[in-house]
């Protein structure tokens, strides 16, 4: 039933990417979670997020079947999906209601799929010349690596912490291009085995740990020795690299390794990616590692919002009140909120909000020196970084600060905070890489404009690093079993998509969380 529900909200927004997630992962289709991992990658580049960060993954994924990384099965797979897609797509706007879902179970269960193999899938072409294949290759790299310098360059500019990940691998498709190159204009004589093991080298030398990480888990390699693929064939020497690829496959096949967020040797993690880790480590599965775009909601836009406004009225400089509501304004049409009731009303809790925010600020006899100042340090091999949204002086001189998270959820008091372990995390963090050497930390509800002081001492450190590094071994280990529970499920954005969910939780409860 869920599978039905699945195409049912893809079919009539395609920008659903758990419902086409879902459709994937299940039958008829069934793509392989890690080549699940690799189209959402290629379909996130090839593809320009929509308005709340929504991504129209089914045109992703026709972009996807044109990519050289995604090995030949996985093309095939999803080819079928858009099939069933164009087909379902096509009787939903022409059959009756029932008639429709009859025939859609159908398919799903492949009884009308043997129909789709006879009538509607289009014989394989002929295979191009290897030289041929190469060129082939070598163009597409050269759309997608002029698409994705449009695409990263955009994304600069925005709050992520990801960004130098999307750096690396905007770079390692500029050294896939040259690897190509190198290999059309190979010596004459030289086989495509013994030019690839050369160029890689040459490349690899060029390259930043992060780059190599990305270019020596490309698919780029087995493509070309595959017959039908790039370079294959006994004309271009290309035996070799078959057997090459074929030793590799297996391997892939069944680690997520690629997909990992390393950074070096370790990870690279934020603070909330060890509370999701700790909540459910499928979702942080389906969120770090799959990388399924998600839709924002209404109070996490709401949530996003005010957080900028902070950020650009501390930013400029900012004093007056009438300064503060300016920014909300122009934030909130950006934002792209409506004229609605609901929307008017987010706007007047969110100018109440910020009124009582600037009185506050008058008040305190702390003086804020930063605002949403980054931090980035190691606990054994992985980085952690994150930022702070604002750092008070309090008291004269340097002798103590504290470190203040904007929070639009729910208040929680001191006791429920006991187990935090973001605010541990900053208290570490202006320790280790900004060398105060002391430090208070506290959550203000802006919404409700209440300051919860978070008490942390030597113990919480070591606590806090130990969490980081049960949760890197966790992850690197790829342990995602889930550890479903109603406070992590009724919040789960990937309840479509997660097998333990069905006919476990109830909708979603509203959250106003600004965290990011
Ligand atoms: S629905 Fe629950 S068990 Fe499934 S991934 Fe989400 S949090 Fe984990």
């Amino acid at each position: 039933m869920r599978d039905v529900l699945a195409w049912m909200r893809l079919l009539t927004d395609p920008q659903d990417s758990t419902a086409v997630v879902r459709a994937l992962s299940r039958p008829p289709i069934e793509l392989r979670q890690v080549e699940l991992a690799r189209v959402i990658q290629v379909a996130r580049r090839h593809t320009p997020f929509g308005g709340a960060g929504k991504l129209d993954l089914v045109l992703g994924l026709a972009a996807a079947t044109e990519s050289p990384q995604v090995p030949p099965e996985a093309r095939e797979r999803i080819q079928r999906f858009l099939e069933l897609h164009r087909a379902a797509a096509a009787e939903l706007d022409t059959l009756a209601p029932d008639a429709f879902i009859a025939r859609l179970i159908d398919r799903l269960s492949g009884r009308a799929v043997a129909e789709l193999d006879e009538h509607e899938t289009t014989p394989p072409e002929s295979e191009p010349e290897p030289a041929d294949q190469l060129e082939a290759t070598l163009q597409l790299l050269r759309e997608e690596l002029l698409e994705g310098v449009a695409r990263i360059g955009g994304r600069l500019g925005e709050l992520r912490l990801d960004t130098d990940l999307d750096i690396s691998h905007g770079a390692v498709r500029y050294l896939e291009l040259l690897k190509l190159s190198a290999l059309l204009q190979r010596p004459a004589g030289q086989s495509l085995e013994q030019a690839l093991a050369d160029v890689n080298a040459r490349l690899l030398a060029a390259a930043t740990p992060l780059q190599r990480e990305i270019f020596q888990t490309s698919t780029l390699d087995a493509t070309l020795g595959q017959p039908g693929g790039a370079g294959g064939g006994k004309a271009n020497g290309g035996g070799g690299a078959l057997a090459r690829a074929s030793a590799v496959a297996p391997r892939e096949q069944h680690s997520l390794e690629p997909f990992l967020p390393r950074k070096g040797a370790g990870l690279a993690l934020s603070a909330s990616d060890i509370q999701t880790y700790r909540s459910c480590p499928l979702r942080y599965k389906y969120a770090r590692v799959l990388r399924i775009p998600t839709e924002q909601t209404v109070h996490q836009r709401f949530g996003i919002v005010v957080h900028q406004v902070l950020e650009r009225y501390h930013a400029d400089g900012g004093q007056t009140l009438a300064q503060l509501l300016a920014q909300l304004d122009g934030g909130w049409r950006r934002a792209g909120f409506s004229e609605s009731e609901r929307d008017r009303e987010l706007l007047e809790k969110a100018r109440v909000a910020l009124t009582r925010y600037h009185a506050r600020l008058g008040e305190e006899r702390s003086e804020p020196v930063w605002f949403e100042r980054q931090f980035s340090f190691r606990i054994g091999l992985h980085h952690l970084r994150g930022r702070v949204d604002r750092v008070d002086r309090v008291g004269e001189g340097d002798a103590e600060y504290e470190l203040i998270d904007y929070k639009t959820s729910r208040p929680k008091s001191a006791e429920q905070l006991r187990d935090d372990v973001q605010l541990s995390l900053y208290a570490l963090a202006a320790r280790e890489d900004w060398g105060l050497k002391s430090s208070r930390q506290a959550y203000y509800y802006v919404l409700d404009d209440l300051k919860v002081p978070v008490v942390r001492d030597e113990r919480d450190a070591d606590a806090v690093r130990g969490i980081v590094l049960e949760v890197g071994d966790g992850i690197l280990a790829q342990e995602f079993e889930p550890t479903p529970s109603h406070a992590a499920c009724s919040i789960c954005d990937y309840r479509i998509v997660c097998p333990v969910a069905e006919g476990r939780v109830a909708e979603p409860e509203t959250v106003l969380d600004m965290s990011l």
